[in-house]
Formats: structure tokens, sequence, C-alpha cells
């Protein structure tokens, strides 16, 4: 696992929300930067449950001028989910709980659908299907920008296409 990391990916820093410092972080400048230029909070380059780095840039695949964008949502190694990625779903569920014109299992629906949209899994299409059809319940709602604005940061492009955000 050591030796894949090194032949293939940089280490990334990141910060506790998930904002990507840098997607090479190496030799002098590992740990140089401990806070997040954007929003002030601890940065970090590793899983913090297994300690494996955060990949970065992949040497191999990405084109030379290719940047990553938005930190991993897991650890790659022991599948740990993120604090930024923990902190999303969290934050999807309440507002999905406090939402008041769904009834109870409207609402399991869609709680359980959050770890389907953030990537692409065998139950993404039918998360998909379960959120367009409470869209039109939905996007009346205070909650909706709120909810918006998370899938439009952590989802991928193919589902956010899909989702017509
Ligand atoms: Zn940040
Ligand atoms: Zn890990």
């Amino acid at each position: 696992m050591e030796e894949d990391y090194k032949d293939y990916y940089e280490i990334a820093l990141v910060c506790q929300n998930g904002h990507v410092i840098s997607d090479r972080v190496s030799g002098d400048t590992k740990g140089s930067v401990k806070y997040c230029p954007v929003c002030g909070a601890g940065s970090t380059d590793k899983c913090g449950s297994c300690g494996e780095f955060i990949r970065g840039f992949n040497k191999k695949v990405d084109p030379a001028e290719y940047r990553i964008k938005r930190a991993p949502h897991q650890c790659h190694r022991c599948g740990e989910l993120y604090p930024w990625t923990k902190d999303a779903i969290q934050t999807f569920e309440r507002i999905i709980d406090a939402i008041d014109v769904f009834k109870d299992e409207e609402k399991a629906v869609l709680r359980t659908s959050i770890t389907d949209l953030i990537e692409f899994t065998p139950n993404t299409c039918q998360a998909i299907r379960a959120v367009k059809g409470l869209s039109i319940k939905i996007k009346e709602t205070w909650g909706w920008g709120i909810i918006e604005e998370i899938l439009k940061d952590i989802s991928p492009e193919d589902i956010k296409a899909r989702l017509g955000i």
C-alpha cells in the first residue's frame, strides 16, 4: 500500500471542512499550513482512523495541469468517511428531519438516499428517482437551498446533472 501511494499519488492537505489546501504536499512544505486559508479550520493530511495519507494529485493518470479541487469522501485504505463527508451527511439528514412537509416514510427514504448520492452505488438510480419524485415538495421548502448546496458540493457531476442541480 505504501508503495502504491508513493508511485501514483501525492499527499493532499485538506481542512476539516474539506477544502483542498494543497493536492501535493511533500518534503519541506509538508504540514506547513496549519489552518485553512478559506475557512480557518485546522488542516490534516491523514485519515483520522487509520493514519493513511489522504490521496492528492495522481501522477500517473491526471494531466500535468490538473489539480484536485475536491477532497476525497473517504479513506481509500480503511473506508472511513472523512470528517467533511460526515458533516455534509449529518447536515443533510438534519435538514430532511426538520422539513415538516414530509411523511415519516418519505423522510426515511431521503435520509438514506444521501450515501447513494455522494458517489455511485448500486442504489444510486433509485436514490435519484426518490429525490426527484419528492423534489416538488422539497423545492417549496426553506431547506432546499441548503440541500442543494450540499449536493452541489459533494456529489459527482453526473449525479448532479441527473438531479438537475
Ligand atoms: Zn477550509
Ligand atoms: Zn483510513
